[in-house]
């Protein structure tokens, strides 16, 4: 395992899925870990579980990642508790879909407020900072999503994609300034959290001509789809991806393990996109 000792952590989104799994991840690779979400009741539960196995080592803050004056505190707080903070996940984010005849403007400015706007303000506020306290790791969640199109997911297409590059871009910059600080982008495949009962992902609307794609988008809820049922159907390996692999692949990437590794996409499908 990563050996994290001496690192501080912020990790968004850590009220669930993805981001709870990072949180407990990185504790146990020795980090403090500042734990942030939009919902309070489901990032203290995150806390607690941290706590839990390593007492101390974890603080929590209600965090909407699109309030950019917010961003500022949430990194004095982490600092004033644990030290300096070394590592960033930008980790929190929604899924939306739907025809891009039928999708509108505001639905589009709100999807890209909360998975792309956000990766932009919290990786400036992290490499304002990192540049000054010995530099760091930052690590932006994308998605598969951000490399290939997808019929009925173009704002979330859209704004992985923007998070993949503005990776690229960021990392080389913080090379050039010799800022001491990496910056990579991961993209999941099909990870089996609640973001796929809660999200409105219509996609079935837009994937009319395709009986793979009704199969592969099939509904279980009014708003709900299954990635035990999708990941059957798309990923090679046959099964959904577990939060805590996305996190192991996280933890490393936060780590010294990881020092010559920056501007990178890493993907974590069960093989979906190699074909
Ligand atoms: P999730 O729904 O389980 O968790 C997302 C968390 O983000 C929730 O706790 C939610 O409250 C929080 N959040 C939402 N809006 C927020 C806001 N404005 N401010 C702060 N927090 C907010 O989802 P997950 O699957 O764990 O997703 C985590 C990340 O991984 C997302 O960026 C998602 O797009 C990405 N991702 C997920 C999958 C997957 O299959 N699960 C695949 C590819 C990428």
């Amino acid at each position: 395992m990563p050996d994290l000792s001496g690192q501080v952590a912020i990790v968004t989104g850590a009220g669930s899925g993805i981001g709870r799994a990072c949180a407990i991840a990185l504790a146990d690779a020795g980090a403090r870990v500042h734990a942030t979400d939009i919902d309070g009741p489901a990032v203290e539960e995150t806390a607690r579980m941290v706590d839990q196995a390593h007492d101390g080592q974890v603080t929590f803050a209600v965090q909407d990642v699109t309030d950019e004056a917010l961003w500022s505190d949430i990194f004095s707080e982490a600092e004033s508790v644990h030290g300096p903070v070394s590592i960033l996940v930008n980790n929190a984010g929604i899924g939306d879909g739907g025809p891009i005849v039928e999708y509108d403007l505001e639905r589009w400015r709100r999807l890209m407020a909360i998975n792309l706007d956000s990766v932009f303000i919290g990786t400036r506020e992290a490499m304002r900072r990192m540049k000054d306290t010995g530099g760091g790791s930052i690590i932006n969640i994308s998605s598969v999503a951000g490399l290939r199109g997808a019929p009925g997911a173009s704002a979330y297409c859209a704004s992985k994609g923007g998070v993949r590059l503005f990776t690229k871009a960021a990392a080389l910059e913080c090379a050039s300034m010799g800022y001491g600080i990496r910056v990579n982008s991961v993209h999941p495949g099909i990870i089996d959290t609640p973001i796929w009962t809660k999200s409105i992902v219509d996609m079935a609307q837009a994937t009319q001509d395709s009986e793979e794609a009704q199969a592969l988008f099939s509904q279980t809820g009014a708003n709900a789809m299954d990635p035990e049922l999708i990941a059957q159907n798309v990923t090679p390996m046959g099964r959904p991806g577990r939060a805590g692999e996305v996190a192991d692949l996280v933890t490393f990437l936060a780590s010294d393990d990881a020092s010559y590794i920056s501007g990178q996409e890493h993907v974590i499908d069960g093989a979906m996109t190699a074909r």
